[in-house]
C-alpha cells in the first residue's frame, strides 16, 4: 500500500512516516521543500512538490493523510489569520482537483482537523455529534473539512480527525516545558478550560487504525478519553517532572502577548471525548494523562 502524506515533514507526519515505514508502505510527501523530505527521511521516502508528479499515483492502492497547515502558535495578526486558513483549505482543494483530474479516487483519505472545531465550551463535554462552535478557530476546522467533502460523493472513504494538544517531542507540549523546568510552571487564565490531549504513539496509532479499518468514516476525536483541565494538566507535569507549577500566568498578560489566540486557544478549551473512536474499537495506549507524561518525560 501506499500512503500520500500532506505535511509529512512535521510533527505528526514523521511519526506518522516512522509507523508506517516499519510496516512497508511506500511513502509520497507532498511538500513546499521536497528537497528536505529526503534529508529528514533519508532513502525510502519520496518527497514530490506539490505541483507535479504524485497525480497519477492516486488510486484504490492509496490512503491520502492530509496534514499541511501553517502552524497556528504565536500571535494571530491579520496576515497569520488568512495563512493559517488558506493553507488548510488550498491543501484539500489541491487534492479534490488531482482525484477529479485522474478519475482515480483515493481508498481513503484522512482529512486533518482539530478539536477547535467545536469553539470554547467551557467544562462541557462534547463528543462528534455535536454541532460546530463559533469563533476564528471554529470557522478554519469548518472551511478545512469541507475543503475535501466533496470526496465523498465520489466514493472515497473520509475520516476527519477533531485532535486535541498532542503530547510528544514537538509542538505546544515542547513549548510548554521550559517553563516547567525552570521552576515557573502554571496555568493560562483561571485554569479551568478544558485540556483535550493525546499521546503521539495514540495519535499515530489512531490515524492508522482510521486508514486501515474499512468501515471508518466520517468524524473522529482523536483525545484521549480522560480529558482534565489546565490546573490538573500543570498539577501533573509539576509533579512528573518534580518542579512546582503554582504560578498561574494572568489572563490579561496572556491576551496582551497573544490577543485572539490566547482568547481562543490558552483561556478557553473543550473537553471533546473520542466517543466514535472508542465505539469502533480502538484502544489507546494511554489513556490517563500521568501515564503519557512519564512515558514521554
Ligand atoms: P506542523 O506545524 O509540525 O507541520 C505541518 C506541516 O504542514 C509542515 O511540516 C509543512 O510541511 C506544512 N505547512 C506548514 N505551513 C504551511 C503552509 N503555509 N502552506 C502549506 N503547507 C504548510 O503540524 P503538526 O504535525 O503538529 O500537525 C499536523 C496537522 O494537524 C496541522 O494541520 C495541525 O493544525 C493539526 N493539529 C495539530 C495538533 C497538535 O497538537 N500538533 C492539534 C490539532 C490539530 P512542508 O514544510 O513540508 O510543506
Amino acid at each position: 500500500m501506499r500512503a500520500i502524506i500532506t505535511g509529512g515533514t512535521g510533527f505528526i507526519g514523521r511519526a506518522l512516516v516512522a509507523e508506517l515505514r516499519e510496516h512497508d508502505w511506500e511513502i509520497v510527501i507532498l511538500s513546499r521543500n521536497p528537497g528536505r523530505v529526503a534529508e529528514t527521511f533519508g532513502q525510502g521516502v519520496i518527497g514530490m512538490p506539490w505541483e507535479n508528479g504524485w497525480v497519477d499515483m492516486l488510486g484504490p492502492d492509496t490512503v491520502v493523510v492530509n496534514l499541511a497547515g501553517e502552524n497556528i502558535a504565536g500571535r494571530w495578526t491579520g496576515g497569520r489569520k488568512k495563512r493559517i486558513l488558506a493553507s488548510r483549505v488550498e491543501a484539500g482543494k489541491t487534492l479534490v482537483r488531482a482525484v477529479k483530474s485522474t478519475g482515480k479516487p483515493p481508498r481513503a483519505l484522512i482529512q486533518a482537523s482539530a478539536v477547535g472545531y467545536y469553539g470554547p465550551c467551557g467544562n462541557t463535554p462534547v463528543d462528534e455529534y455535536a454541532p460546530g462552535g463559533t469563533g476564528f478557530l471554529a470557522e478554519v476546522c469548518r472551511q478545512w473539512e469541507a475543503s475535501t467533502g466533496v470526496l465523498e460523493s465520489m466514493g472515497v472513504r473520509r475520516c476527519t480527525v477533531r485532535t486535541g494538544m498532542v503530547l510528544g517531542q514537538g509542538g505546544a507540549f515542547k513549548r510548554m516545558l521550559p517553563p516547567f523546568r525552570c521552576f515557573l510552571g502554571g496555568y493560562p487564565g483561571s485554569g479551568f478550560q478544558g485540556v483535550s490531549w493525546i499521546h503521539l504513539a495514540d495519535e499515530v496509532g489512531a490515524i492508522r487504525f482510521l486508514m486501515d479499518n474499512e468501515s471508518a468514516s466520517g468524524p473522529y476525536n482523536l483525545t484521549a478519553p480522560e480529558p482534565v483541565n489546565f490546573r490538573k494538566f500543570a498539577h501533573m507535569l509539576g509533579m512528573v517532572l518534580n518542579r512546582p507549577y503554582k504560578t498561574p500566568v494572568p489572563e490579561f498578560a496572556l491576551r496582551l502577548l497573544y490577543g485572539e489566540m490566547a482568547r481562543e486557544v490558552l483561556l478557553s478549551g473543550q473537553i471533546a471525548l473520542p466517543k466514535r473512536l472508542t465505539k469502533a474499537g480502538y484502544r489507546f495506549k494511554f489513556p490517563g494523562l500521568e501515564d503519557a507524561l512519564r512515558d514521554l518525560l
